[in-house]
């Protein structure tokens, strides 16, 4: 099995002494992210992930922007006001789009994000293994092992795939806009539903079809 993330970024010199040089700071905290010191180490974190997902969300799988820097904004897996001590922590680093950024971000406003950590106030050191973790992690996880994708419509195969889902919102088109009958004709739906009834578990196939149904019925 292999994550979507194969080899986490190495800092250079000079970005490990930004990095210190504002950790060394007495009013240090998760907004200093944001200084202007740490641009040049922001972009390169950007760089490296938009080429590691090759050019996708981690969470939503949708385009992120390939050169601006709009679309494509440096996500903190654990998240950065609950876990301070993992801010700069490589492997906890991915790139996500601008709406899973401001779904995610607006939590972090209003004090309610969601903890992406089992158990994680009692962890000192950086977990190294994807079942720490509720929310998939593209170091970790396969994404296609937890969430299926019928056009617009995120479907959960786990638990992770299920939380997943909840916090970033990414049932979020369909939430603004319902269910469009255009989706439902896509050929590209049709084969991809069709693959799934070959699925060799047959408790997932019934699980997941069985939500889908009722979504379509809600929706009608
Ligand atoms: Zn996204």
């Amino acid at each position: 099995m292999t994550a979507e993330i194969a080899n986490a970024m190495v800092f250079g010199e000079a970005e490990r002494q930004s990095i210190e040089q504002i950790q060394s700071f007495v009013d240090y905290s998760h907004h200093s992210w944001s200084v202007d010191e740490l641009e040049t180490v922001r972009s390169a974190i950007r760089a490296h992930y938009r080429n590691e997902q090759r050019g996708l969300c981690a969470y939503c799988r949708n385009p992120v922007s390939l050169q601006s820097p709009q679309n494509c904004h440096v996500e903190h897996i654990a998240p950065k006001s609950k876990y301070l001590g993992f801010m700069f922590e490589p492997k906890n680093l991915c790139v996500v789009c601008a709406d899973c950024n401001t779904i995610k971000r607006d939590q972090e406003v209003h004090n309610d994000e969601p903890d992406t950590v089992q158990n994680g106030s009692r962890r000192r050191q950086y977990p190294r293994s994807s079942a720490a973790f509720r929310i998939v992690h593209p170091h970790f996880d396969r994404w296609d092992d937890h969430i299926e994708r019928f056009g617009k419509y995120y479907c959960d195969k786990s638990a992770k795939g299920h939380f997943t889902i909840g916090a970033c919102i990414l049932n979020r088109q369909l939430r603004q806009f319902g269910w469009e009958p255009a989706i439902v004709d896509d050929a590209a739906i049709r084969e991809l539903m069709n693959e799934y009834l070959n699925l060799a578990d047959p408790a997932v196939q019934t699980s997941v079809l069985n939500r889908l149904m009722r979504l379509m019925i809600q929706l009608q």
